[in-house]
């Protein structure tokens, strides 16, 4: 089973066929660019959940089993901000830095660090392009006052993950999967695909 995941992130992109093709046999995820949609996606919406169905809408109609994701960080101190829009919390799209370095800003007087990364996942398909189905996974975490790891992208070097005593930014690829958001959103859509199967 072929299925589109209306995204160009690479790093999105990795973490979804080292998660999903654990849990299902048989399927294959394609990207925005292996299926040549060159557009682009309008992220208007005012919830994660809208916002990946907008994103797996694109590809469904073009007749494809397709999947939007939407993820992004709530912190509590700020009301759940960066939230729908943590990809272009400081203005530019996808400026991990300045995304940072707003969101240390933005705690520095703050007392409760405590966030939480959210993943919202649609599944559409084309036969039923006006109805999709969806999952969701959160991690709770705090946010660090700076840095630590090399790996992952986006928020990750900030986000402290207690009970494992790591940054997301310093697991490896298995550790952050086992118990990330996207991990877990990732792990109810498999078990919905093999009832499908
Ligand atoms: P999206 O591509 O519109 O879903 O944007 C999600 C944004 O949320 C990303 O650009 C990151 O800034 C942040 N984000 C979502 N998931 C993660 C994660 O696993 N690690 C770090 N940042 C994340």
């Amino acid at each position: 089973m072929k299925i589109v995941l209306a995204s160009r992130n690479k790093h999105k992109i990795e973490e979804w066929n080292a998660t999903l093709g654990k849990f299902v046999d048989g399927v294959e995820i394609l990207s925005l660019d292996d299926i040549g949609f060159e557009g682009e996606i309008e992220e208007n919406g005012e919830t994660f959940e809208e916002n990946a169905f907008l994103k797996a809408s694109a590809a469904a109609k073009l007749g494809y089993f397709s999947i939007g994701e939407d993820s992004g960080l709530a912190v509590t101190a700020l009301g759940g901000a960066p939230g729908i829009y943590s990809a272009r919390y400081a203005g530019e799209h996808g400026n991990d830095a300045a995304n940072n370095e707003l969101l240390l800003r933005n705690l520095s007087d703050k007392d409760d660090r405590s966030a939480s990364f959210v993943c919202t996942i649609a599944l559409i398909d084309p036969a039923e392009p006006e109805r999709g189905k969806f999952f969701r996974g959160e991690t709770e975490g705090v946010i660090l006052h700076e840095a630590r790891g090399k790996g992952g992208f986006g928020y990750d070097p900030l986000f402290f993950y207690e009970p494992m005593g790591l940054s997301f930014s310093e697991m490896s690829a298995e550790q952050k999967n086992s118990i990330s958001h996207r991990g877990k959103a990732i792990e109810q859509l498999a078990e919905y695909l093999k009832q499908l199967q």
